[in-house]
Parts: C-alpha cells; sequence; structure tokens
C-alpha cells in the first residue's frame, strides 16, 4: 500500500445510518413485544433472516455457498481469488427473549463494510468475506457454537446433526426443511484472517466510557463439582466440639475460591452459584453439601495455577478436618488468546480513527473462539446499555454501532491490503 492508498483509506467511514436500518430491519424479523428478537436457530424466523441477509449480500454483487451444516459465507471478490479470504461474521439467531444487536451486530457490520467498499470503488488483493454461523446461541440445540465448531473441527458433521430440540426435531431435518442444508463440505475453506465485531455484553467499556474494546483473549474454564461430607444430628444436643458439620467446612471452600480468583487478578473469577444442602432442615446439622465452582483466566498458566492452589487447598482442609472432600473436575475449556497480529490491526484502526479503547477480557463463547482455531482471529467490542444481553431490552448506540464497523473496516483492509 503506497502513502496516496494509505492516506485515501484512512478517511474511510461506513454509513452508520444504513448499518442501523439494516439491524432494525432484521430485527423486526421475530420482533417480540418488548423490543428483543426471538428467532430460534433453524426456525421459520430463522430461514426469513437468512433469506434477508443473503438477498442484502446479493445486492452488492456478493456470491453466496452454504455448507452442510448451514453457515453462509457470502463472498466479495480480491484481486488474487487463489487467495484465502480475510472473513468477518457472527450469528442471527438469538435467545428466546434475545436482542437484535446480539451476533446480528457482526453480521450486518460486515455487509456495511462491503458496502462502503463497494460505494468508494475499493479493491482488496485477498477476497473479502461474511460469514453466517448456525445456531450459535444454543437456545435451541446443544453444543452451542455449532456452526463455527464444526467448520472449525470443534466436533463432528454428524454430531451436530443429531443434535435435537425439545419436540425431538434434529438440526438435520431441519436444516433441509429451511433449505440451507449446503453442499459446501465444513471447513473445506481456508480463511487469512477472522475479525468479529460483537457488543460487550457485559458493562466494562459502558462503565469506562471507553469506545472501542479490543479483545486479546477469551476467558478459559475450569468446572468442578465439590462433595463436602459430614455427619447428621440434631442441632440442639449436639456439642459443638463434636460436630461434622458439612457445610460449615464447605463454606470456608467456597470463600477461597473467591480469594484465589482476586489473587490472580485482573482476569480471575471464581464463582460458586450451585449449593444443595442436605438435609437442608432448620434444626439438623448438614450431613452433605454439594457445589459447583466455576475458575475462570486469561491463559493457561493462571488458571492452571487457580486450579492447583484449590486442589492444595482442599488437600489441607480434608486433613486438618478428618470429613470428607471430594473435588471433581467436571469440564475445561482452555483459555482462547486471540492472534497479536489480528489485535494488534484492530487496536491500530481504532487508533487511526480516533476513538478510546481499552482491552477487554471476553468471559462469554463466540464464534471467533473456533475461528481462532484455523485462521489468525481477533475481536471488537463496543459497549452495549447497563452491560445487559441475552435479553429483549438489550440496546446499543448508533454512534458507537458505526464506530465498531469503522474498526473493523480498517482492520479488514489492513489484512486485505487495499489495491486499488
Ligand atoms: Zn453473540
Amino acid at each position: 500500500m503506497d502513502n496516496k492508498n494509505m492516506s485515501a483509506s484512512a478517511s474511510l467511514r461506513i454509513d452508520g445510518d444504513r448499518l442501523w436500518r439494516s439491524l432494525m430491519e432484521l430485527g423486526a424479523i421475530g420482533a417480540t413485544p418488548k423490543g428483543g428478537v426471538c428467532r430460534l436457530a433453524l426456525s421459520d424466523l430463522d430461514k426469513q433472516g437468512r433469506d434477508l441477509v443473503s438477498s442484502w449480500a446479493g445486492e452488492v454483487g456478493m456470491s453466496v455457498t452454504v455448507d452442510q451444516i448451514g453457515n453462509i459465507f457470502m463472498r466479495r471478490p480480491g484481486r488474487d481469488n487463489a487467495l484465502p479470504p480475510v472473513v468477518t461474521g457472527s450469528h442471527i439467531d438469538t435467545q428466546p427473549t434475545g436482542g437484535k444487536f446480539d451476533g446480528n451486530y457482526g453480521v450486518l457490520a460486515g455487509l456495511e463494510v462491503v458496502r462502503t467498499l463497494n460505494q468508494h470503488g475499493i479493491e482488496t488483493e485477498t477476497p473479502i468475506e461474511v460469514a453466517v454461523w448456525t445456531n450459535e446461541e444454543g437456545s435451541r440445540f446443544v453444543p452451542v457454537m455449532m456452526g463455527s465448531g464444526v467448520f472449525c473441527g470443534a466436533f463432528t458433521l454428524e454430531h451436530a446433526y443429531a443434535a435435537t430440540d425439545t419436540d425431538g426435531k434434529n438440526v438435520k431435518d431441519e436444516l433441509e426443511r429451511i433449505g440451507y442444508a449446503g453442499q459446501q463440505r465444513c471447513g473445506d475453506h481456508p480463511i487469512g484472517a477472522y475479525y468479529e465485531a460483537h457488543i460487550e455484553q457485559g458493562p466494562v467499556l459502558e462503565h469506562a466510557d471507553v469506545v472501542i474494546g479490543v479483545v486479546p483473549a477469551v476467558l478459559g474454564q475450569a468446572w468442578y463439582d465439590c462433595t463436602v461430607s459430614g455427619f447428621e444430628s440434631h442441632a440442639g444436643p449436639t456439642p459443638m466440639e463434636s460436630r461434622k458439620d458439612a457445610l460449615q467446612l464447605a463454606t470456608y471452600i467456597m470463600q477461597e475460591v473467591v480469594a484465589i480468583a482476586k489473587r490472580h487478578g485482573p482476569y480471575g473469577r471464581g464463582t460458586v452459584g450451585f449449593v444443595q444442602v442436605m438435609p437442608n432442615s432448620r434444626n439438623v446439622i448438614p450431613g452433605e453439601v454439594k457445589f459447583s465452582v466455576d475458575m475462570r483466566n486469561v491463559s493457561d498458566a493462571t488458571l492452571d495455577a487457580m486450579t492447583a492452589e484449590l486442589g492444595t487447598y482442599v488437600a489441607k482442609l480434608r486433613a486438618a478436618s478428618g470429613m470428607g472432600i471430594v473435588l471433581q473436575q467436571v469440564s475445561y475449556f482452555p483459555p482462547c488468546p486471540f492472534h497479536p497480529t489480528c489485535v494488534t490491526e484492530i487496536r491500530a484502526a481504532a487508533t487511526l480513527l480516533g476513538y478510546t479503547t481499552m482491552d477487554v477480557v471476553s468471559g462469554a463463547g463466540h464464534d471467533a473462539i473456533y475461528a481462532a482455531r484455523v485462521a489468525p482471529a481477533g475481536m471488537i467490542f463496543v459497549p452495549c446499555k447497563d452491560g445487559v444481553s441475552h435479553n429483549e431490552i438489550e440496546d446499543a448506540k448508533p454512534e458507537h454501532l458505526a464506530a465498531g464497523a469503522n474498526v473493523l473496516l480498517h482492520a479488514m483492509l489492513a489484512s486485505a491490503v487495499v489495491v486499488k
């Protein structure tokens, strides 16, 4: 890119009003009375949403292909179409009481990037694609992030096809029914770089009054079940020194979970969200307590250190108390650091455009996590009102959505390389 092109592209901006109108038009499909959207994966409404977005892609000259899990790829050719495309995207399925912006924003911001490039006659070296990933939410069908998961090899197409909803309808039949069981083999499609714009779904940006969140990573998660065994007896006659109170012992562990997370800041998270007390009776000393432990952090090293400290603490407490404590890991999702090049491009684009930025790790899952397994990937966050998402009242400001799309535009152009 020579200097002339660099200065020409630096002034380039997307059309925020056009982006907003598209968001509202897509949001009307499955609109709920409280201003949200209910557009469950592979429903009739999902089909209507897919048809609308695909028709918009056709209007701006993009080719549209669908793979076997129903992921839609809308492609704008580059100068060298043998090169892997620079891809952006997200999802348009929603929660039953979802909002207009979660996912939808990432897809329509991508479409707005292409509309802007067309409007200004800008050609790129590599093709540009906008992906609509199937069933990100995991509300109707599990696993979540299904389309991107199959695409990136996290699980098989057969596994995804067999998932059923509460009515017993499976993914394969529903894809065929709505006409989105495509021919393209999943993953048969190299990606040069992947960017995803998304509302933050948390309060950090809004509290800091910052417009662009640069996402260095998604937190990894280690989940445990813990069982503490004591001895049930009468709350009155049993002296304090001869009790085996499972709940009292469990509270030490619960406090330690939080203390460990605080010791491993700023990204450490420690939560006990589920507790069962047996027999759960006012005047009986608890004989058994089961509870969940959810620990998160940004790197393998910090998450490993947290889980090791929990293990050591439990072993010491078991020895000191003489009571039974069983700690069992039930799932583990590794931390997902995004690619330094993509993170740098996002930060550089935001700086170029004069937006305030800060690093915000993602505590929630996104399609970009799976994309990061097959390509350099990065994410852009914009604020959402009160940090609320997965709720009909989910809201975001047009100027913030425009800012995120502008950052997406310039980060994608840096990776796709402007030739004209
Ligand atoms: Zn989402």
